[in-house]
């Protein structure tokens, strides 16, 4: 037992796991946590934890499994400040200022966007993600598709192709050229970096019909698919992200109650960005709750990325989730860890059960309803992944 630690005094212990404890969240309180070679041996009552385990006192402390975020896009250069200022100012967002992005990464060297990346990363692990989706799709081109790939493929497993994030500045008056490039060069370069295709399905992106194309190309290359989709407007994408068994279907900030109930009856997670209706002001947030009530799983993630929701912070998600998309505090905490975890179709993260990876953040608060509770405050004390710590206040002994 030389590589175990326990964590005591736990005043909730979130496992996700309801025959470890209370409700959907299997919480235990007065708990403790057993780690055992990065992954969680043992959890169950601080009172009965095994006394031959080094111990460190939390100090009643709350403890939930590491945000899982299913949907990033932080391989990029430049800001996007300016921009920002002017859509709060009153300019509509379309989905057209990615080309400043696209400039500016493809300029970018690979150290550069790596460290971009790196310092996004560091930013998650201060707010309690430990398991990271990373997209590429500001290259729009062969080459820098392919390298922010290769770079994302060194920070993360869950690596995404999303060459067909808009069409080319290049391709402007010939979207389906543009497509055929996508689906032949650039996805023999990125397939072998990459676990996911994604296609953005939306107006002034792609068609319902290029979409499907874009994906079924990925599908026979051995990628997975999942979907960005009515983010700015009602699609019919809904049931052909249904039909090729998109992990995720993400942002529908516009669903009809046809696809709400035909996610109820998939395995497709509806994935929801919350920033992102945030960060653009849209005209309303998604159907959260009607998702959850007719059935369908549901995941919360920032889709952290420079144009339409530059945020990195699940806790701010959370509190969105909780206070726009009437989810209950303990269905936006399961969003947020175990929704990722099944949008990513992994087992290994986003509960704390026996056997689960070792991924999981000490908040600095009794309970874990301060999440929502506390909106914008800090209260990531220390972060675990594998069993390391990746992240502390120092605030622990
Ligand atoms: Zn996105």
């Amino acid at each position: 037992m030389s590589n175990s630690f326990t964590l005591t005094n736990i005043s909730q212990l979130v496992t996700n796991n309801s025959a470890l404890g209370d409700g959907q969240l299997g919480v235990i309180n007065d708990a403790a946590i057993t780690v055992t070679d990065g992954i969680v041996s043992w959890v169950g009552q601080s009172s009965q934890a095994d006394s031959s385990v080094p111990k460190t006192d939390v100090g009643g402390r709350s403890l939930i499994p590491g945000f899982v975020d299913s949907h990033s896009h932080i391989m990029f250069a430049g800001d996007r400040s300016q921009e920002f200022a002017a859509r709060m100012a009153g300019v509509p967002y379309s989905a057209g200022g990615i080309k400043v992005t696209t400039e500016a990464t493809r300029n970018a060297s690979d150290d550069q966007l790596l460290n971009v990346a790196r310092g996004l990363i560091k930013e998650m692990h201060e707010s309690g993600t430990t398991t990271v989706e990373i997209k590429s799709g500001y290259g729009l081109d062969v080459a820098t598709e392919e390298r922010s790939l290769r770079i994302a493929a060194e920070l993360t497993d869950e690596v995404t192709f999303l060459g067909a994030h808009v069409v080319a500045q290049e391709f402007a008056d010939n979207a389906d050229a543009y497509v055929d490039l996508v689906v032949g060069e650039m996805l023999e370069a990125c397939a072998p970096h990459s676990k996911w295709i994604d296609v953005f399905c939306d107006r002034g992106a792609f068609t319902t019909e290029q979409s499907r194309r874009i994906l079924e190309a990925g599908i026979k290359k051995g990628l997975q698919p999942r979907i960005h989709l009515n983010q700015l407007e009602q699609g019919e994408g809904v049931v052909m992200a249904i039909e090729l068994d998109c992990a995720s279907a993400d942002h529908m900030t516009y669903l009809t109650d046809d696809d709400i109930s035909a996610l109820a009856a998939s395995s497709t997670v509806a994935g929801l960005v919350p920033g992102a209706d945030f960060s653009t002001r849209a005209p309303h947030y998604p159907r959260g709750r009607d998702l959850l009530d007719a059935g369908a799983a549901v995941a919360l993630s920032p889709d952290c990325n420079p144009g339409s929701s530059y945020t990195t912070n699940m806790p701010f998600c959370i509190a969105l989730a909780v206070r726009e998309m009437h989810l209950t505090v303990d269905e936006a905490l399961f969003a947020a860890t175990m929704g990722g975890a099944i949008a990513l179709r992994r087992d290994d993260v986003g509960h704390l059960s026996i056997g689960a990876r070792a991924n999981f953040a000490l908040l600095n608060a009794p309970s874990y309803i301060h999440l929502a509770y506390r909106p914008g405050v800090p209260l990531i004390s220390t972060t675990w992944k594998d069993g390391n710590v990746i992240f502390t206040k120092g605030d622990i002994a």
